[in-house]
């Protein structure tokens, strides 16, 4: 038999050069000679007597084994005849005794065995047969008296080799047919292969399945080359590269999954000189009959992207875009968080800190949004300098901030500290372009657990807070729920305030205003009263905030002028020449019409008041919210010929160096700082130097909330002008302050 590769195209199909070539080799060794097949020849009919019952007897033969008499069935069943194979099974031998050894005798034989190869009739049948035929033969020629003696054995061998080659190229034709199905079968595993190798080698993701038992890699995908470039590791590719902080996590990542457990486990790869990336892998452990781990199969892929997506979608659901500050949303979440710890550990409190800025829409409106956009980010610049880690800043929208002061032992504490520094960030002007801009900002402050305890009512809280610190141009506000105008009795409240005035229930108070120097009462400062029908007097602090968020403020002021004026023409008529000092707040004094408003009604009635008896007191914090018009309308004031006042001095942000820019004539220092300087040496200080400034920028200087004689006689020597405050007198009515008059230590010079 001619040895043939499996893989050697020729064995895939027996073309003509093939079975060719293979008789000629059969021929070439076994030799049969032309005088051997002359021999063959001649006692070819001897040879062929009895042919028909050996082939009787074969099949008798045949159908006595199991195995061969089912497949002669199955023949049959299949419509096969049995006489018809023994008609060609006879034929066939008689073709084998003809001695004929061309080649198309060869093709013929070949064809045969792939038939045989086709009815799955194995080898060893074939040869079987071919060994009775033999026997049959032999017996053939010993018993016939025809064959001489002397040719027996030359006959014998000739028949020998012609049943070789009638064997082996049956063989050959069925080994082609088996070897052809074997390369065909082949053929498609190897395309599967390929294909399920190219499917793998593009995946992103790596495959890969370990032996657990001996720690043996049974299978990893090609791809692996692609994440990672070193050698793969057993038994979790690419271990070496993974970050040192992370091989701990996805080592006991792998030992939860060599209990029976499927886990994934995210981690960073670092290969040499490449940057950062993450990786995730799955191990998914199979379990033998026993419920042992006999293998992992992993999967591995890289995140990164996805993850860096998520991070980014993330950052931008958390973050504000302009400031890089978190967002309402990040910082609710913080709250919640905070206010959480808080009441787990009972004794910590949690600060809250509104900031927003007045008239921030200004910058906007009149440098356009770039300039604004700019401020907020030098605003959030600023206002992270103040802070520890710990706490956060956001931005809640528009120009407001919000701070949260989590884990504090003494809340109040804290956010004052805070809050004063926040203030300080205001002191110095913003800059866009060559705009130097000086902001102004309202502070509102709630704690946990004092003034709520859940984010919503204390944002709600703070916010309440920080609108009455605007209101009242305080830097800053904790919240106080005597002054929050959403409690059910202040919402009455708001809605009286409305008829307060139809209903003529507001008075005004005269506190009078004494010049330290002559010891003479030189004028009054005008202070609103509400004369509520079932509260009784109630102060401005509980009904001027109410007002400026209603809009009621501006008929109030209004008023509180036209009283005063008429007030002061009376005294004039009665012979007192007394200056009456009146507040107006930020919401009035901005009013394009006030100085009009003013100047109409000091000749209201019939009569006409001199300007100069009227001062107007206004906080520093109105002027430098906006500066350009808050110049403007004191200049107008002043060609008017009437005073103008900053009130509260010393609680605002602004500093004198800056006030005198503007024409104003005198500074109301703050009386926080009055009623404590003869007991605190800072107090006194402070007063010593704004007393000594104002009068070097030409200001007189008034000293309000002077409760005694030792304040007084300081002041007098720190050379202050003017006092006002309960040891003088309380606020009094007019009719109360008639009678004071006439019997004070203070003279007016004249009696009204
Ligand atoms: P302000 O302008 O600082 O007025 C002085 C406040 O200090 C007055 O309170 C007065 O009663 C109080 N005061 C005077 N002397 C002393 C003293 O020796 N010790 C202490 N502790 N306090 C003293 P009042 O009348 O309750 O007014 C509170 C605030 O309400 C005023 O503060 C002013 O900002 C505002 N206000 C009063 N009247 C009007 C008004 O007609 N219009 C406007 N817009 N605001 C007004
Ligand atoms: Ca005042
Ligand atoms: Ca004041």
């Amino acid at each position: 038999m001619i040895r043939r590769h499996a893989n050697d195209p020729k064995t895939a199909a027996m073309n003509a050069s093939g079975s060719r070539e293979m008789n000629e080799a059969f021929n070439l060794f076994l030799r049969i000679s032309e005088q051997e097949k002359a021999l063959l020849a001649q006692y070819r009919r001897i040879l062929e007597t009895d042919s028909g019952s050996f082939v009787e007897s074969f099949y008798a033969y045949l159908l006595a084994f199991p195995i061969t008499a089912n497949v002669l069935q199955h023949y049959q069943e299949a419509g096969g005849e049995l006489s018809w194979l023994a008609a060609t099974q006879s034929a066939h031998f008689q073709t084998l005794l003809s001695g004929c050894t061309d080649e198309p005798s060869a093709v013929q034989l070949i064809h045969i065995g792939r038939i045989h190869f086709q009815y799955n009739i194995e080898p060893v049948w074939i040869m079987g047969s071919y060994r009775l035929y033999l026997d049959h033969l032999r017996q053939v020629i010993a018993n016939q008296p025809h064959i001489a003696p002397d040719k027996q054995y030359a006959l014998e061998s000739v028949l020998i080799k012609l049943l070789f080659r009638d064997m082996g190229l049956m063989l050959e034709g069925y080994w082609h047919s088996a070897t052809s199905l074997a390369q065909v079968e082949q053929n498609r595993a190897e395309k599967l292969q390929g294909q399920v190798n190219d499917l793998l080698t593009n995946l992103p993701q790596v495959l890969w399945s370990v032996d657990v038992k001996n720690n043996q890699l049974i299978y990893i995908s090609p791809g692996a080359r692609n994440i990672c470039t070193r050698d793969t590791e057993m038994p979790i590719p690419c271990m070496g590269w993974t970050h040192p902080d992370d091989r701990e996590t996805v080592r006991l990542a792998w030992e939860e999954a060599l209990l029976g457990n499927r886990v994934e486990v995210e981690s960073r790869v670092q290969a040499d000189g490449e940057p950062t990336r993450w990786f995730r892998r799955v191990f998914h452990p199979f379990l033998n009959d026993e419920g042992g781990v006999v293998r992992i199969d992993g999967l591995m892929d890289d995140t990164t992207e996805s993850r860096e997506s998520v991070e980014r979608l993330h950052l931008l659901a958390t973050t504000d875009s302009l400031t890089t500050l978190p967002n309402r949303a990040l910082f609710y979440d913080r709250f919640n968080q905070a206010l959480t710890v808080a009441k787990r550990e009972r004794n910590k409190q949690v600060a809250l800190i509104l900031l927003d800025m007045d008239h921030f829409k200004e910058i906007n409106d009149t440098l356009g949004h770039p300039a604004g956009d700019e401020i907020l980010r030098q605003v959030a610049q600023r206002l992270r300098c103040v802070l520890r880690d710990s706490d956060t800043l956001a931005r809640l929208g528009g120009d407001e901030f919000a701070i949260l002061l989590p884990d504090v032992q003494d809340g109040k504490a804290a956010a004052e500290k805070v809050a004063k520094n926040i203030r300080d960030c205001f002191v110095e002007p913003f800059w866009f372009l060559k705009n130097e801009l000086y902001l102004g900002v309202g502070i509102g402050i709630s704690i946990y657990p004092e003034h709520g305890d859940n984010a919503d009512v204390l944002m709600s809280r703070a916010d309440v807070a920080m609108y009455g610190a605007k209101h009242r141009d305080v830097g800053f506000l904790f919240y106080d729920p005597e002054t929050d105008p959403h409690t059910q009795e202040r919402l009455q409240l708001s809605s009286d305030l409305r008829h307060a005035l139809e209903r003529d229930e507001f008075v005004l108070y005269y506190q009078p205003k004494i010049d330290i120097r002559s010891g003479c009462m030189i004028g009054v400062e005008a202070l609103i009263r509400w004369n509520h029908p079932t509260h009784g007097l109630i102060f401005p602090d509980q009904f001027i905030p109410f007002a400026e968020n209603t809009g009621l403020i501006n008929p109030i002021t209004d008023w509180v002028l036209r009283t005063a004026i008429m007030q002061c023409k009376a005294w004039q008529a009665a012979g007192g020449e007394l200056r009456i000092a009146v507040n107006v707040t930020a919401h009035s004094f901005q009013d394009p019409r006030f100085v009009d408003k003013l100047e109409t009604l000091l000749c209201d009635a019939g009569s006409c008041l001199a300007p100069d008896r009227i001062e107007i007191e206004i906080t520093e914090n109105i002027l430098m919210a906006e500066i350009e018009h808050g110049a403007k309308a004191i200049g107008r004031l002043r060609d008017l010929g009437v005073s103008v006042a900053i009130d509260d001095f010393g609680t605002g942000y602004s500093s004198l160096a800056y006030l005198k820019k503007l024409p104003i004539h005198m500074i109301k220092i703050d009386k926080s700082f009055v009623m404590n300087m003869t007991e605190d040496d800072n107090d006194a200080v402070i007063v010593r130097s704004m007393i000594d400034l104002a009068h070097n920028l030409g200001y007189l200087v008034v000293a309000e909330g002077v409760e005694n004689q030792d304040s007084l006689d300081l002041l007098d020597l720190l050379g202050c002008d003017q006092v006002q405050g309960y040891h003088i007198s309380h606020p009094l009515s007019a009719d109360e302050l008639t009678l004071w008059i006439n019997y004070s230590a203070w003279p007016i010079g004249g009696k009204i």
